[in-house]
């Protein structure tokens, strides 16, 4: 249920303050994970975002930010019946690729994905821990859009409503688990 979904969120992930800098609040998703039936729900609350009413998966690939959106999405795309797809942080991805750079609180951040592993007209799903500013998400967005590919929806654990991410995702469906 959403109830038992929202209360092992409550229990397992950890509030760990001024990580990685002062100010922030890291939501750390470690003891969800080390939690078989937390974990299995979880997983099971994101990927009801990629099936109809009739239960059947609707998405071809199930895209992952690195890192902590790659534990998550991986299992997600497999309860689907889809495929899996890295976006990872510059210069990792070993193929040509597709690059997004997006302002960070401080700095830049860029993002790749291989220019092959989303095909034209394939619907897709994001998944991540975290939404927080919402940049992470339009950058992804962008990419899968750069291929061809169709973004049907973006499904998170955690929503930080204090800030304007939600706004960042504009017309995107978004669905999170639990909004903080
Ligand atoms: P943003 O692009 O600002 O929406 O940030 C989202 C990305 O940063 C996600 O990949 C999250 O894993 C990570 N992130 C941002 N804020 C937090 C936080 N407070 N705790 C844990 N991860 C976070």
């Amino acid at each position: 249920s959403a109830e038992g979904v929202r209360a092992a969120l409550e229990r397992l992930v950890r509030d760990v303050p001024d990580f990685p800098e002062p100010g922030i609040v890291f939501k750390d998703i470690t003891p969800l994970l080390a939690d078989h039936k937390a974990f299995s729900q979880v997983v099971e609350a994101l990927a009801e975002m990629g099936r109809d009413e009739s239960g059947a998966g609707v998405v071809d690939k199930v895209v992952g930010m690195e890192a902590r959106g790659f534990i998550l999405a991986a299992p997600v795309a497999l309860a689907l019946g889809a495929g899996f797809v890295p976006v990872r942080k510059a210069g990792k991805l070993p193929g040509e690729t597709h690059a997004v750079s997006y302002a960070l609180e401080y700095g830049e951040a860029t993002l790749e994905l291989h220019r092959d592993a989303v095909a034209p007209g394939e619907r897709v799903l994001l998944v991540d821990d975290v939404l927080a500013t919402g940049g992470t998400v339009a950058a992804t967005r962008q990419l899968v859009e750069a291929c061809g590919g169709v973004v049907v929806g973006v499904a998170v654990l955690m929503e930080l409503g204090f800030l304007p991410g939600r706004e960042t995702v504009g017309d995107l469906p978004l669905h999170a688990l639990m909004t903080i």
